[in-house]
């Protein structure tokens, strides 16, 4: 199973992979670069479809 998170914010950024911490990672990188937001693991989480 994959892990995948699209971007809420109106914008392309979507992530999919094997790795939940991979993609974990990724969104909070994403997060604070494009919408200067300091996500927690948690909430990064939490937005895994
Ligand atoms: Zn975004």
């Amino acid at each position: 199973m994959a892990y995948q998170v699209d971007c809420s914010q109106g914008d392309e950024f979507m992530i999919k992979s094997e790795d939940e911490h991979e993609v974990i990672e990724h969104v909070k990188e994403h997060a604070k670069e494009k919408h200067d937001m300091d996500l927690s693991d948690d909430e990064a989480r939490d937005m895994i479809q």
